[in-house]
């Protein structure tokens, strides 16, 4: 069997698309979803990561208050703007990219957005509710994994599912989001990590395989199970002296392998990637939608 590739990109432009649709209805009746971003210091990543969100909005519709701070910024003028967008009516969603410089307390910033603009998930409260199987913001990644996993045909309901990961900004919350009694659930999952015993006895016996270890090479072809699906959410850098940049991207699965077993597969870059902005852009809508009393 040769695995149908996921396209993410084209998920993710689809879902991009419907997004903008609904921001143009809103917009009729005077609604502007608005995401407040927020970047302390230059890492070139994070500026690259910020400027794909913001022109990610601007083709959507959402406006965008850009906020680029010193590295030297101190916490209570961080704090004093998150506070200025918790109360400003014109954003819906507060993004504070991170990591942010080490003299700040990174999750007393983030206990200090309002859980209902808390976009990116990370609030205490989203993550309680999400666990409750209460509506809450659902963290961006995750979430974009079980709407590329529905909308590639994936039947969720009664599936063996690995989980290789147990971080809280990806493996933890898709887990739990992939054992609620709803239709983004009601599978079967199982979580490894570094002190699992057996990896691949787990690994073998999926349906799905969610792979967030971070480690190339982690899922092997000979661990997975024939006609299983496999979300590759590792995004390493490897050696690759033919690149300009010096290195190639790849995920946590031996892509080419294992794509001989597998019934799907997501690719790396082009996978699990370019949904995590989208569903940034679904969860501030969603947020400018509550604001108004729309749902
Ligand atoms: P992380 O915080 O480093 O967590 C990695 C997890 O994998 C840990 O729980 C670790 O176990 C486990 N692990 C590592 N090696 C393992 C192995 N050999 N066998 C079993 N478990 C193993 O990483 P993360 O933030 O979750 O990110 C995971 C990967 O996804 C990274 O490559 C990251 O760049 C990528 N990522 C991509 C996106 C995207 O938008 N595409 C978003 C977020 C993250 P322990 O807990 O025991 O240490």
């Amino acid at each position: 069997m040769t695995a149908k590739i996921i396209d993410g990109k084209q998920v993710a432009a689809d879902m991009r698309a419907e997004i903008k649709t609904e921001v143009a209805e809103l917009k009729k009746n005077d609604i502007v979803p608005g995401l407040g971003v927020i970047l302390v210091g230059a890492d070139p990543a994070s500026q690259s990561y910020v400027t794909a969100k913001e022109k990610a909005c601007e083709e959507a519709g959402i406006f965008s208050d850009d906020n680029r701070l010193p590295a030297d910024t101190s916490e209570t003028d961080l704090l004093a703007l998150v506070e200025k967008m918790n109360n400003d009516p014109k954003i819906n969603g507060i993004l504070v990219q991170l990591p942010l410089p080490k003299h700040i307390d990174e999750s007393k910033v983030l206990l200090a957005i309002s859980p209902s603009k808390d976009v990116d998930g990370f609030h205490p409260m989203n993550i309680g509710k999400m666990v409750a199987g209460e509506k809450a913001f659902l963290p961006c990644t995750p979430h974009g994994i079980i709407k590329l996993l529905q909308r590639s045909g994936v039947k969720l309901s009664g599936a063996e599912v690995v989980v290789v990961g147990r971080s809280n900004i990806v493996g933890k919350p898709v887990a739990n989001m992939l054992i609620q009694k709803s239709d983004t659930g009601n599978a079967t999952v199982t979580v490894c990590h570094t002190r699992t015993k057996n990896l691949a006895e787990h690994v073998k016996r999926a349906e799905i395989i969610i792979a967030a270890a971070g480690r190339p090479n982690t899922i092997t072809a000979d661990m997975v199970k024939d006609g299983a699906a496999v979300i590759d959410v590792g995004v390493n850098r490897i050696e690759d002296s033919t690149k300009k940049s010096g290195f190639r991207l790849v995920g946590d699965v031996d892509f080419d392998a294992v794509k001989e077993k597998a019934s799907l597969i997501t690719p790396v870059p082009g996978g699990v990637g370019p949904m995590t902005i989208t569903m940034l852009l679904y969860n501030t809508v969603e947020s400018a939608k509550i604001a108004n009393g729309l749902v």
